[in-house]
């Protein structure tokens, strides 16, 4: 087995840049890049994770959404790879919830996000699919999506009142 990914973190230019698009989606190498970034989610409880993060700058992320104490109301679903992945449309509605990113330790905050949105991705088979996405689902996809194009959350927050230390999150997570 591969040794699991060192986790680029901000200040490293590799998550600024704009990722490549897959070309070739049943090759051994990007099915191999899709376990380490599973295996790597996995290890880290994270619910998301970018080709990017790990230092491979393709457009492929994993959404694997579950609960935990980070997101305790998150849906559970099965680690899945989204190849290529871009959006078609989404809803006028706005939400502000809250994001952390294993590429920002120890920082949270309320990141505004469509509520709805139609997605297109290509699947590790190579099958395209088109789904609707709503609420956490919808902004995994939507933060993940952004570290395919060199954005971080941060740069989504619209008052800097809106930032939280992991410390201070966790005291109003509890307190609900
Ligand atoms: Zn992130």
């Amino acid at each position: 087995m591969k040794q699991e990914f060192t986790i680029a973190e901000i200040g490293n230019p590799i998550l600024r840049s704009q990722a490549k698009p897959i070309q070739n989606i049943i090759d051994r190498n990007i099915s191999e890049l899709i376990d380490s970034l599973i295996r790597t989610a996995i290890a880290s409880k994270g619910v998301g994770i970018a080709a990017p993060q790990i230092s491979q700058s393709y457009r492929l992320f994993i959404v694997a959404s579950h609960p935990s104490d980070r997101y305790p109301y998150a849906p559970t679903m099965p680690p899945t790879a989204m190849i290529n992945p871009r959006i078609l449309s989404h809803s006028e509605e706005v939400v502000k919830d809250w994001e952390g990113c294993l590429s920002v330790p120890g920082v949270r905050g309320l990141v505004p996000r469509y509520r709805e949105i139609e997605v297109e991705y290509t699947t590790r088979q190579g099958e395209t699919k088109q789904e609707i996405l709503t609420d956490f689902i919808a902004r995994i996809f939507q933060h993940e999506l952004d570290h395919l194009d060199g954005i971080l959350f941060l740069d989504r927050i619209k008052n800097q009142a809106d930032l939280y230390t992991e410390a201070e999150y966790r005291q109003i997570i509890n307190s609900n």
